[in-house]
């Protein structure tokens, strides 16, 4: 199961959710996993390094015989030639060597780790869809996909704030805060990385689309419909009581620094936008999102 989406549009919160559900292991962000926690040893969501985590170390050498045999500037150089938004149509129109190449790393990665954990499902929550596109041409990867989208003007938002990220281990890395956008940027990601997303749909890839504010004002509804969608029986348990979840720490290689947190949290909108930013911004960022944003239901 890919979460495809733009970031700060809530799939870290859905990711949650979903890897608490049995027969369901989440990775994280597996895109950003070869640079961050191969070489940087950056923090798993459980809390340990990457190389002390229970988890990784184990599949990495189901893998590929230990990480240390991984070749991470290659899987870099690969990525840049294949997975970018620009090489979309490419991918969609055949396979390449170097296509193979690439998706055949995560081919191994996704065997490796069903065969250590023993899920029904994994879940990856590297976002981009053109690697959601890239997936569907690998035939080691029975791929389904959950859209996460949020209001444009919401996202916009997030993405101007400043926030540190909590994942490195060492206080030396060369990405000490989450990237800032602004709110054009944004508003022009948002339309082409959604745009892509459900392009996937057309070509037969299934998807459930969720809204993030559908997801935070009744989390058990969208919840159901997401072990529905995974063909998981309703009897499930969700990690659900009324608006509180309790979240236990997952093995996430890389992402939001909410896979950090664990315990009951209260689920809730967050709607400082609608203050903090200013209408300049929201009037901009309307004037370039709203015929997607309308098709997707949202209003003003
Ligand atoms: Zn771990």
């Amino acid at each position: 199961m890919f979460l495809a989406g733009l970031g700060r549009s809530g799939s870290t919160l859905l990711e949650r959710l979903v890897g608490q559900l049995d027969g369901v292991q989440t990775l994280g962000e597996t895109v950003h996993m070869w640079a961050r926690c191969i070489r940087d040893n950056e923090r798993c969501g459980c809390g340990n390094a990457f190389r002390d985590c229970e988890f990784w170390p184990q599949v990495g050498t189901t893998a590929f015989g230990g990480w240390d045999r991984v070749d991470v500037d290659r899987v870099e150089a690969l990525r840049a030639s294949v997975d970018r938004m620009r090489h979309v149509p490419a991918t969609i129109r055949g396979r390449s060597a170097e296509l193979d190449e690439y998706t055949g790393y995560y081919s191994k990665l996704y065997a490796a780790s069903h065969e250590v954990s023993g899920a029904r499902w994994l879940v990856d929550s590297s976002k981009h869809p053109s690697m959601a596109h890239c997936l569907r041409r690998e035939p080691g990867v029975d791929l389904s996909v959950i859209q996460v989208v949020r209001h444009p003007a919401a996202v916009a938002h997030s993405w101007t704030k400043l926030v540190q990220r909590p994942d490195v281990t060492d206080g030396s890395g060369s990405e000490d805060f989450m990237t800032r956008y602004s709110p054009a940027r944004s508003a022009a990601l948002w339309n082409g990385e959604n745009a892509a997303s459900g392009l996937l749909k057309r070509l037969g890839v299934p998807l459930l689309r969720i809204r993030y504010e559908d997801l935070v004002a009744d989390p058990g509804t969208t919840m159901r419909a997401v072990t529905r969608f995974m063909n998981l029986p309703d009897s499930t348990p969700l990690p659900l009581d009324g608006s509180t979840a309790h979240l236990a720490a997952t093995h996430t290689a890389s992402g939001n620094p909410m896979r950090f947190t664990t315990g009951d949290i209260s689920i809730r909108a967050d709607e400082k936008w609608r203050t903090e930013l200013p209408s300049k911004d929201r009037r901009l960022v309307h004037a370039l999102t709203w015929p997607l944003a309308r098709a997707y239901g949202y209003k003003g």
